[in-house]
């Protein structure tokens, strides 16, 4: 409510199995379940409680009984839709379900043994793939279980900034607001906003990341028994496609959940018909998903980065340190941005080694404005295979001092002196 002013509180009844989609304007909203039950995106508002929920968000407050919903604040747009897919996608959560029970019911450990769903959640972009993985895992968390997230979209980064891919164990439905937590999570920086920059590099971060999961998952029954979510990019043809296929087999996913495209379902369906432990599944995007062009991509990526350093509402201040250039050494991984193959003239060889690791000479500034990850490889030749503990963003480069500057989201010495630089830059806006 405006202080003194009028407040614009509005009151909306939603019918069973129905939503109230909004896009929230450039000021906050508040919003509250005064009656019945709902959720979003799988996790249940308690009742009366107010959330305030930051400009711009776009989501939909879904019941499945019945609720009233009251609003406080000027909305961009908001309306109450009843035909949704979600009866389908909650049908995939029961099968899910199902067979994580089976899974923990066998009590063998050894590698054979019936293991949890390992689903990978396919589509083009803007077909509500993020938003179907969320409400997966919520739904997962609520009956009890802790199932694994993946994030393989370098493009928007759900887990952590943009450029990374990463995992984390869930044990609780996602917060609406907070989203995915991070305190846990398994990080690894390819450093760029589009596989296309350096595919092996993304494909062998994606081979790490599957190995270690593997790996936790041997030791852990629980785990092993509610299975992952992995969440993909919505480049799905061309070398998009191959990605998706390489994905599936990396994590040997054996639940493919494809939203939205026909053709892509297809294609999948047919690629994978010799693979008997593995069920494609065609899904419909919700007519609620809201469609977001270069530009909004952008700016979210800008204030995905923003978050890290300064939180959701800027409530948390980055510490500013500065070290010697000596203090520091900066790599980077593979040459300039890689073309396709297919791009390339006959004949020509694309760059030569692409898993390179080559140190950046800090005095020639390019790291001014840049993202770098805080790598936990103790050499420069373990970077690729390591994963990173954090990211800084280099505020201040200052040659003749050979000192840098730059922000970290917690005080102190960094904890390794690897740095790793890829093409992801930033300009602080405020
Ligand atoms: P990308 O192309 O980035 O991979 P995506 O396929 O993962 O996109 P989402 O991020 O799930 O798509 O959805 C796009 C946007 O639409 C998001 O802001 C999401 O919150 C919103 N959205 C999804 N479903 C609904 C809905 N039913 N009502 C309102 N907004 C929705």
């Amino acid at each position: 409510a405006v202080p003194g002013g009028s407040s614009n509180l509005k009151q909306v009844k939603l019918d069973r199995e129905s939503e109230l989609r909004i896009e929230v304007s450039d000021e906050p909203l508040r919003l509250r379940v005064v009656n019945g039950t709902a959720e979003i995106f799988g996790a249940e508002l308690p009742p009366e409680i107010w959330r305030t929920f930051p400009p711009r968000l776009k989501f939909a407050v879904f019941t499945w009984y019945g609720a009233t919903i009251e609003m406080d604040g000027v909305t961009e747009t908001d309306y109450t839709a009843d035909e949704t897919p979600m009866v389908s996608y909650v049908n995939v959560h029961a099968i899910l379900d199902a067979r994580r029970r089976f899974a923990k019911a066998s009590t063998s450990t050894d590698s054979d043994s019936p293991q949890g769903p390992r689903v990978i959640v396919v589509g083009p972009t803007d077909s509500g793939k993020s938003t179907l993985t969320k409400m997966l895992i919520s739904w997962a968390a609520k009956q009890g279980w802790k199932p694994t997230f993946v994030d393989l979209d370098v493009g928007q980064g759900s887990i952590t900034i943009p450029g990374s891919i990463a995992a984390t164990p869930i044990e609780m439905p996602l917060d609406p607001v907070e989203g995915f937590p991070l305190d846990m999570a398994l990080v690894y920086y390819y450093g760029h906003t589009t596989p296309a920059n350096n595919v092996e590099l993304y494909k062998t971060m994606v081979k790490e990341l599957a190995q270690v999961l593997e790996r936790q998952f041997l030791g852990n029954p629980e785990s092993r028994a509610a299975g992952m979510v992995i969440n993909t990019m919505g480049w799905i043809d061309g070398i998009g496609y191959e990605l998706l296929l390489h994905a599936i087999e990396t994590f040997n996913a054996s639940v493919v959940l494809v939203l939205g495209q026909e053709k892509l379902f297809s294609m999948l369906k047919d690629v994978l018909k010799s693979k008997s432990n593995v069920d494609v599944v065609k899904l419909h995007k919700s007519g609620g998903v809201v469609a977001r062009n270069r530009d909004y991509r952008k700016v979210a990526r800008s204030s995905r980065i923003q978050e890290y350093f300064y939180g959701l509402s800027k409530e948390l201040s980055p510490y500013a340190n500065t070290s010697s250039f000596s203090d520091v050494q900066v790599f980077r991984i593979g040459g300039g941005p890689q073309a396709p193959r297919s791009a390339l003239p006959i004949g020509s060889d694309p760059v030569s080694n692409p898993l390179r690791v080559t140190p950046v000479n800090i005095e020639e500034r390019d790291v001014l404005h840049s993202i770098l990850a805080v790598s936990y490889a103790e050499e420069p030749d373990q970077i690729v295979s390591s994963n990173v503990s954090g990211f800084v963003y280099v505020t201040e480069v200052d040659v003749l001092r050979k000192k840098i500057t730059y922000l970290a989201p917690s005080p102190g010495a960094l904890p390794s002196k690897i740095l790793v630089a890829g093409s992801l830059t930033w300009l602080e806006s405020h």
